[in-house]
């Protein structure tokens, strides 16, 4: 159900989505771009995915893409084949329509997919993609169209620009919500809220926070309003933000739903994440309210030593009386996430998770607990960009070791595939010249198999993006202004190697 009135006009814009519906009705970023342009007068917005592709090719004007995780260029080269368009930019003439893509992966490091778009968004799209709206629908040549477009900020335009290109970072003010609710999404029927953008901790590794900075909010009154409007459709409500707790009067927005619940109104309530310092008696009592039995806490590492160093500076006892508190609130239960092989990590490190382990469960008895791991992915732009990726057998190692000890003191655990833990790495930290095993992979299956044939066959170095970078090498992404400064995230590098 779409809750606005739709325009139309004669420019055909195919907004993509590169994987499956139910995504992309989850996806609050592209929704509300492609509500943009579903109201803007002289657009015709078509929207599709990978399992729902309904337009003539010849009819197509543009066709962007949102890309949010480092394997939707799979979905990318999917659509894109189903369409009939050529991968390369470079083979697509005046007679193809303009494909152009933006989201987080690409304002990390838009380096590896360069040669599949005509131009790029770097960063907040909710401005920028109406002046780009406004140029395409220009209809001018394919010339002087890149031309004007490359002027724009936060628009890289492979072909054209030599300079670096600033991320956009726009103000909050109205607030982006779900503005299609549908029962097909993820998140069946849910009315989406974004209460704040980015997250000021800046842990080292996090392009959630360093990519989006400053942490931006909108007004708590704005927000109340937007969960009127959304309680009209539906009784579903979920607070996004990657750090949703610091919004200055966070207790007065959780307040405020738990005084509708009280008053007889059935809201059911989710939060995306939650700090593990924000976890308080009235933030879990109106989560447990609004029917969420379980949460997730992100600790990243079960020593203190390695916390300090990716600049998490989270104590044990807050850990502890966290879980505490979600178990004393009625929560069912508790998802304890970490990440294994942080640059710096020793087998004492390691062996701290059993002892942490040990303690959440004498303290929480019946409590259900469980430890979910992924492994270090350096990212660009954050202050570990230049860091070696462990070795994928010695972080199976350790992740068999953990999964045998901790079912040993009854703990559950989970772990993300070293394996493609590992092509993530490379997607995250390559150049241009990978666009060609990306082509590859995806002709086929895009499986791992895939990855290592691709590999072999078109000898293609990836090593760097694995064994990392000196301080003063030029990094693949370097077209991207960082925002800090690279010289910042030296800086802040060398600060937590002392900490360490
Ligand atoms: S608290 Fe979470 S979102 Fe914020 S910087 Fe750390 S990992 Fe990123």
């Amino acid at each position: 159900m779409k809750i606005y009135e739709s325009n139309t006009g004669e420019y055909n814009l195919v907004m993509a989505y590169p994987a499956v519906e139910s995504f992309a009705l989850s996806s609050l970023g592209y929704l509300w771009l492609y509500k943009m342009a579903d109201t803007k007068e002289g657009i015709n917005a078509l929207r599709i995915s990978t399992d729902n592709i309904s337009v003539n090719t010849k009819n197509i004007n543009a066709i962007s893409f949102s890309m949010s995780f480092d394997f939707d260029y799979l979905g990318v080269l999917e659509i894109l084949e189903k369409l009939k368009i050529p991968f390369y930019s470079k083979n697509r003439d005046e007679s193809y329509p303009f494909v152009f893509a933006g989201g987080p992966v690409l304002t990390t490091n838009p380096m590896p997919y360069v040669n599949f778009f005509d131009f790029i968004i770097m960063g907040d799209g909710e401005e920028v993609f109406s002046h780009i709206l406004d140029i395409l629908m220009l209809k001018l040549s394919k010339e002087e169209t890149l031309k004007r477009l490359s002027e724009l900020e936060s628009v890289y335009v492979p072909d054209i620009n030599n300079k670096t290109v600033k991320r956009a970072s726009v103000s909050l003010n109205n607030v982006i919500y779900t503005p299609l609710i549908s029962d097909k999404s993820y998140f069946k029927n849910t009315f989406i809220i974004e209460v704040s953008r980015g997250c000021m901790n800046r842990c080292a590794f996090c392009t959630a926070s360093y990519t989006n900075l400053p942490y931006r909010y909108y007004d708590y009154e704005k927000i109340i309003e937007c969960i009127e409007l959304g309680l009209k459709y539906t009784n579903k409500i979920a607070l996004l933000g990657a750090q949703i707790s610091a919004h200055p009067r966070f207790n007065d927005i959780m307040k405020y739903i738990s005084d509708k619940i009280s008053n007889g109104v059935n809201i059911e309530l989710g939060i995306s994440s939650l700090r593990t310092d924000a976890i308080s008696d009235e933030v879990i009592q109106t989560l447990v309210k609004g029917g969420q039995k379980h949460t997730t806490i992100a600790i990243e590492a079960a020593s203190e030593r390695l916390r300090k160093f990716i600049n998490k500076n989270l104590k044990e006892e807050q850990i502890l009386n966290a879980v505490k508190t979600a178990r004393e609130n009625g929560l069912k239960g508790l998802k304890i996430y970490s990440m294994l092989g942080i640059p710096t990590e020793t087998e004492a490190d390691i062996s701290k998770f059993l002892s942490l382990a040990k303690k959440i469960k004498e303290e929480n008895k019946g409590f259900n607990i469980e430890f979910s791991f992924s492994t270090f992915v350096p990212k660009p732009q954050t202050p570990l960009q230049w860091s070696k990726r462990e070795d994928t057998k010695s972080l199976e190692k350790k992740q068999k070791y953990l999964e045998k000890e901790l079912s040993k003191i009854g703990v559950n655990s989970k772990f993300s595939s070293a394996k493609w833990d590992y092509w993530q790495t490379v997607l995250s930290r390559s150049n241009e010249n990978i666009a060609s095993l990306l082509i590859e992979v995806y002709k086929s299956g895009g499986n791992i198999g895939a990855y290592k044939s691709a590999l072999k066959n078109l000898g293609i170095d990836i090593s760097k993006s694995i064994e990392g970078f000196d301080f003063d090498e030029t990094l693949p992404w370097d077209i991207v202004e960082s925002n800090p400064s690279k010289e910042h995230l030296k800086n802040e590098y060398k600060r937590l190697e002392r900490r360490k």
